[in-house]
């Protein structure tokens, strides 16, 4: 019997149905009956309720909140959501990258950081990490890179081994493997970490002027780490722990923020720097490019359901608003490709009208039809129209996020540059950075990770390699892998 206050249980159709406990049989012991549509909805829909995982960042969590604009940067760009005052809701999504959905949260991994802004000009995506650097810095890599992080052909195991295969064959990824092995490499909470656009982007002010920017979003909370040994305990204990963590202290009202920081490099010195500053395994020394204040990020709302609204959330880079554009950083040129086509992979070609991909700006798109849509195209459904339909404003909303450029098409790496290395960034990160007891726990992780399975050829490579960024670490690396 139902209580008053208990609305009555109906099937996806909204028809009341009569019971959540008992099929549809012949006496109360006799077969189920094949016309007991009910129970055949109720496993209908249970065996269909996984989609696919994301490939990689696939586990992960989020939450709502906004970002407050609150210094004055229209002179870097005239992107409405970065004007003085403005307040924009946003949705923002943390997540692992090498494990599975069900992976343990404190796995040693970079963190995902993505944020969509639901601006008055359409959404604007961020889709940054907790790292400022990558491993690599061509799309082509970027497939091989996962692969080699995730699980080989014929074990289904993960494998040390071919992680420092790649990586010592792979001398791009020293800064942020040192960076990966570092305190930072496993964040205490997703609260206690920052964000950062790692890549270069471009902004554009009112005037058409064209500066070159990234994006730290650093954490109020302050930086906190796990040790090894408290991860790998955790991972045990509570595989959720950074998903845990973020919905209670939502839930209690304490509600993490960030304060967005740029580096604003001025459009001509691209040419001239002294490396390559698209070059994602770089940063720009903040020496060279300090940090301009912008405004602050708070989350302050839990989703009701985790599928709809985190799950299905679908971050692309190719999501730029006026004022915002890319910058030739081969990695994000790949990037602007492949968010949108895993999405239509993973979620079905019409995956921007799912509530949490809707944009709030009104939409007036010239696409249409397709599986499960659910907004109503209009007519005309083409364009030129002479029927009133809508037309591309070029005037206001002009192609300007550009750069000049010419050559033979090639296969080749970038130009090298008086400063560019690839170990150099690295070595400034063990020495100039990481205090002595942050090295001592660098060489440990390292040691505990190679110990992890590493044969030869690769062993030697892999101690050759932390030798090329700093003779001394790798010489205590190498001493530490042979006691045994
Ligand atoms: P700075 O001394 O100006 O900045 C050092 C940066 O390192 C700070 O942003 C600090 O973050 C961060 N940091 C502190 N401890 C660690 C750690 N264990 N692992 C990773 N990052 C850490 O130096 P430069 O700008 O000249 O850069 C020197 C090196 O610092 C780089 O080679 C790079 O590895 C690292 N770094 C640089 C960043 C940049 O954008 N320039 C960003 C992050 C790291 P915080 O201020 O939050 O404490």
């Amino acid at each position: 019997m139902t209580s008053k206050d208990q609305k009555p249980t109906t099937n996806d159709a909204g028809i009341p149905v009569a019971s959540d406990e008992h099929s549809l049989t012949i006496g109360p012991d006799g077969p189920i009956v094949l016309h007991d549509h009910y129970l055949i909805e109720q496993m209908a829909n249970f065996n269909r309720e996984r989609i696919p995982e994301r490939q990689p960042h696939a586990k992960g969590g989020g939450a709502f909140g906004y970002f407050e604009t609150t210094e004055d940067v229209s002179q870097y760009t005239k992107a409405a959501v970065f004007q003085k005052g403005t307040k924009t809701d946003l949705v923002i999504r943390f997540s692992s990258v090498a494990g599975e959905r069900g992976s343990p949260d404190t796995w040693r991994d970079p963190r995902g950081f993505a944020v969509k802004f639901y601006t008055s000009e359409g959404n604007y995506d961020m889709v940054g990490n907790n790292t400022p650097v990558f491993f690599v810095r061509d799309p082509m890599k970027f497939q091989h890179f996962i692969r080699s992080q995730k699980r080989r052909a014929d074990t289904n195991l993960r494998d040390h081994d071919m992680q420092w295969d790649f990586w010592s064959l792979s001398p791009e990824s020293a800064h942020q493997v040192t960076w990966l092995m570092g305190d930072r490499g496993i964040p205490k909470t997703w609260r206690h970490m920052n964000g950062y656009s790692s890549h270069t982007y471009m902004w554009v002010n009112a005037q058409g002027e064209k500066f070159w920017v990234k994006y730290h979003f650093k954490t109020d909370q302050g930086i906190e780490c796990l040790t090894q040994e408290d991860a790998d305990r955790l991972a045990g204990e509570d595989g959720d722990y950074h998903t845990r963590d973020l919905y209670e202290a939502i839930e209690r009202g304490d509600h993490p923020s960030w304060t967005l920081y740029m580096q604003i490099m001025p459009f001509r010195d691209a040419e001239t720097y002294r490396f390559n500053p698209f070059d994602l395994t770089k940063v720009w020394p903040h020496d060279d490019y300090p940090l301009t204040k912008v405004g602050r990020l708070v989350l302050n709302r839990n989703p009701t359901d985790y599928h709809t609204e985190i799950e299905q959330a679908a971050f692309e880079p190719n999501n730029l608003v006026p004022g915002i554009g890319i910058s030739p950083d081969k990695m994000l040129l790949g990037r602007v490709f492949s968010y949108a086509d895993a999405h239509r992979a993973r979620l079905g070609v019409n995956y921007k009208q799912i509530p949490v991909n809707s944009p709030k700006a009104p939409v007036h798109a010239y696409t249409k039809d397709g599986a499960m849509r659910v907004q109503n195209a209009t007519d005309p459904v083409y364009a030129p129209n002479s029927k009133g339909g809508p037309v591309a404003d070029g005037e206001r909303y002009p192609t300007d996020s550009t750069w000049e450029t010419s050559g033979d098409m090639v296969r080749a790496a970038y130009k090298l540059r008086k400063d560019d290395d690839d170990f150099g960034q690295a070595n400034a990160l063990i020495n100039q950075v990481m205090d002595q007891a942050a090295r001592d726990r660098l060489v440990s992780n390292v040691v505990g990770h190679i110990k992890g399975g590493v044969k030869e050829p690769v062993l030697s490579r892999a101690l050759d390699y932390w030798k090329k960024i700093d003779a001394e670490v790798g010489a205590r690396i190498e001493q530490g892998v042979k006691q045994s």
